[in-house]
């Protein structure tokens, strides 16, 4: 049976910035609740070794994630497995449906639903999606053992995923566009340092190549951005790590939006441009996109909700 629950806050979201906010309103006694979506945990959970967390030299993403996923339970936060899949901000309390036939009524609403990864929009991407072409090398790098992998991108999660696939590839294949990384300088000479690892700098992914039946990627072909000319090369395996986009759907009609559809927040706060309503880590951080910085944004936006329903 369909039913509506009311929250003074509403919390959208399971990353660092969602269950921080969680903990910082349980802590107010304002009775939170969480919606988790389709990836409890966020994206630290798609990753291994997280080694800037700090107090934990070195900690894996999904054990970080469990850990604050329990401080924000045992604190008072309620977190519910739903997926909101629209969002009303025009009427007071602001309405969210979830995916589960539950609707959510809220006086304040904190968005932290964090970013998605980012895919080069090739039509061969498309139909190997699942059969050699990922965006998680965590989920399916076990997939490729003893087999050769493009890894496209030149950031710092390129980097990872490629040093991450050394383990069970036979070489990667790390492919940029330009002829520097822009990945942290400790993650570069790791990389440089890995002799399963060959770069490809100055070249574009152009398709992936594969069999019909079973489908399946037998490799690449690569534009040399020097030379114009195409290259092919054998893989089983294509990772894709150019980035990640926000994920403002939900409100890209109804909040401001910049850059690609960054919820705009107020100076020094959380404050988007509906009052009531407020955005904390990567839906809001073009800039920095770190779990400490969108923790940090899950703490004010909790801080400014409970102000908000204070002054109401
Ligand atoms: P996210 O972690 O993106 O979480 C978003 C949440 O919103 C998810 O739980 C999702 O289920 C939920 N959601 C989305 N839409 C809806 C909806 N409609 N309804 C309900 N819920 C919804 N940062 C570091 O500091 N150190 C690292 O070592 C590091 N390693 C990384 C490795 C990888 C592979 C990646 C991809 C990122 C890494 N980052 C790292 C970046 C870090 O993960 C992000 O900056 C951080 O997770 C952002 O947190 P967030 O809470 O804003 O959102
Ligand atoms: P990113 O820093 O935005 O890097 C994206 C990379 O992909 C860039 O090298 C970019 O090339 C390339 N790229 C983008 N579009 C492309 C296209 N169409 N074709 C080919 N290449 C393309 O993204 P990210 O690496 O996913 O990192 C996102 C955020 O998460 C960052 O803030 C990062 O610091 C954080 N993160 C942190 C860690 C960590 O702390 N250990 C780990 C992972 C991620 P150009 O360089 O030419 O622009």
């Amino acid at each position: 049976m369909n039913k509506t629950r009311h929250t003074s806050v509403l919390i959208i979201g399971s990353g660092p910035a969602g269950y921080s906010a969680g903990i910082y309103a349980s802590r107010a006694l304002l009775n939170p609740i969480l919606v988790q979506g389709i990836e409890p945990g966020g994206q630290l959970t798609t990753t291994t070794e997280v080694e800037n967390w700090p107090g934990d030299t070195e900690v894996q993403g999904p054990d970080l994630m469990e850990r604050m996923e329990s401080h924000a339970r045992v604190i008072g936060c309620e977190i519910i497995s739903d997926y909101i899949k629209k969002l009303t901000l025009t009427t007071s309390p602001f309405k969210a449906y979830g995916d589960s036939g539950t609707s959510y009524t809220a006086d304040a609403l904190i968005l932290a639903t964090g970013a998605r990864a980012k895919w080069l929009g090739l039509p061969s991407e498309e139909k190997y999606k699942g059969f050699g072409v990922s965006a998680c090398a965590t989920c399916d790098g076990f997939f490729f053992r003893g087999e050769e992998i493009i890894v496209v991108g030149g950031g710092n999660t390129a980097v990872e995923e490629a040093l991450f696939l050394t383990k069970f590839a036979s070489q990667v294949t790390l492919v940029h566009r330009r002829n520097e990384l822009r990945a942290e300088k400790i993650l570069q000479d790791r990389l440089f340092r890995n002799e399963k690892v060959r770069i490809l700098w100055s070249h574009t992914l152009e398709e992936v190549v594969g069999s019909e039946n079973p489908l399946g990627v037998e490799g690449v072909k690569l534009r040399n951005l020097k030379r114009g000319d195409v290259v092919e090369l054998d893989a089983k395996g294509v990772f894709i790590a150019i980035g990640h986009k926000p994920a403002s759907e939900l409100v890209i009609d109804s909040l401001d939006t910049h850059s690609g559809g960054y919820v705009v927040t107020k100076f020094n706060s959380t404050r988007t441009s509906i009052p009531g309503v407020f955005a904390a880590g990567d839906i809001t951080d073009h800039v920095y996109r770190q779990a400490i910085t969108s923790a940090g944004m899950g703490c004010m936006a909790a801080l400014d909700a409970e102000r908000f329903l204070a002054g109401k």
